[in-house]
């Protein structure tokens, strides 16, 4: 049994146009470490200037050099592919060997998650480059089904069919074997990295979305893109099966809810989306204090679900996503300060091979 902390990277978006011209308050020192000024205002005279250093196992920064008012040397930005090679590389290579693995990319609405979760069809992010190497793997009878679930006020929707035809609500449900996980939830097969894109647009399309002053397209659920990987390992004497669940999660906007300036309807939804989030946090300060009694896992949905991730039989990463800019700053300290937290957490993976 492996007894491991979860790997945390950070990723710096680039500014965006709303941000440009601000002063830049988030910067990569190394490799591992990277330093976030923060400023406080005062009552009487100019605002007062604190560095934070914080470590993480990466700090991957996609600042376009020119675009902000720095006052800091810069490296150049990191790429998609970068990413993939920092983070996406480690967690196929778990799950072929084996491993159960998860991936939770947590920020702000507007941080990039989805952009590094995901990406675009020009520059694609985490879970298509890991599709796309997973197909290229020269095992024989690799068999891949793909599952894509919905978390919305507290609701499970399974994507790949948002009509429900027939079927009792979906929940979670905990197998002393299996561990966590949904049950009737559709399982489909996938046998190319162009069927799994098909299925994650088809899902991605139904994702609920709701607009707000932060982001036109911010979703306000979590996401689960599901893998689960078989395969037989062949040799002399006998034959293996090597087989793993591959959870990787798009969470909802981190924001509190005043910010973003949510109302009526949209702010029921924002209320939900913390609550659930609050519970993640509840859960992680627990677990980074070392605390395994009365653990609030099934508090919520989203949490219930990664009672494995988080201190089960996975290997878990996080991303956690940022804005450079001086506007953000709260938000960025709270994602960081929970970053850090997350990566006292310690998960205990045992390979699926028999
Ligand atoms: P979130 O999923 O956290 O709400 P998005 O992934 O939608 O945020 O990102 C917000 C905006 O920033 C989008 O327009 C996205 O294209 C852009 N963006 C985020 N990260 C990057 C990046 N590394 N490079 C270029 N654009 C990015």
């Amino acid at each position: 049994m492996a007894d491991e902390a979860v790997q945390v990277a950070v990723r710096i978006r680039p500014f965006l146009p709303r941000e440009k011209g601000q002063r830049q308050i988030v910067t990569v020192q190394s490799a591992n470490v990277l330093k976030l000024k923060v400023l406080t205002t005062q009552l009487a005279g100019p605002p007062q200037e604190e560095d934070k250093v914080f470590s993480f196992d990466h700090c991957l920064s996609s600042v376009k050099p020119n675009d902000s008012r720095r006052d800091e040397p810069h490296a150049p930005p990191i790429t998609q592919e970068q990413v993939y090679e920092a983070i996406g590389q480690n967690l196929l290579s778990n799950a072929l060997e084996g491993y159960n693995s998860c991936l939770f990319a947590y920020g702000q609405t507007g941080s990039g998650k989805t952009y590094t979760v995901l990406g675009h069809e020009r520059d694609p992010g985490l879970i298509p480059r890991l599709c796309q190497n997973l197909f290229t793997q020269e095992y024989e009878e690799l068999r891949v089904s793909a599952s894509f679930l919905e978390i919305y006020n507290e609701q499970l929707k399974d994507l790949l069919n948002p009509q429900m035809k027939g079927r009792k609500p979906l929940y979670v449900h905990q197998h002393p074997q299996l561990g966590v996980y949904v049950p009737h939830l559709t399982e489909a097969p996938v046998g190319s990295h162009d069927e799994c894109m098909a299925l994650l647009d088809f899902g991605s399309k139904i994702r609920a979305t709701s607009q707000t002053n932060m982001n036109s397209t911010s979703s306000r659920s979590h996401a689960l893109f599901i893998l689960r990987i078989t395969f037989p390992i062949k040799d002399e004497s006998r034959t293996r099966i090597r087989n793993s669940t591959l959870n990787l999660i798009d969470l909802a906007g981190s924001e509190r809810v005043k910010k973003s300036g949510a109302a009526g309807q949209r702010m029921r939804e924002g209320q939900n989306i913390n609550s659930s989030l609050s519970v993640l946090g509840q859960v992680i300060s627990k677990l980074a204090q070392g605390k395994f009694k009365h653990v609030p896992f099934r508090q919520s949905k989203l949490t219930y679900l990664l009672t494995d991730a988080l201190s089960g039989n996975s290997k878990t990463h996080m991303v956690a996503a940022i804005s450079p800019a001086l506007s953000e700053m709260e938000e960025t300290l709270g994602t960081l300060r929970f970053a850090s937290s997350v990566k006292k957490v310690r998960t205990h993976a045992v390979s699926n091979e028999q």
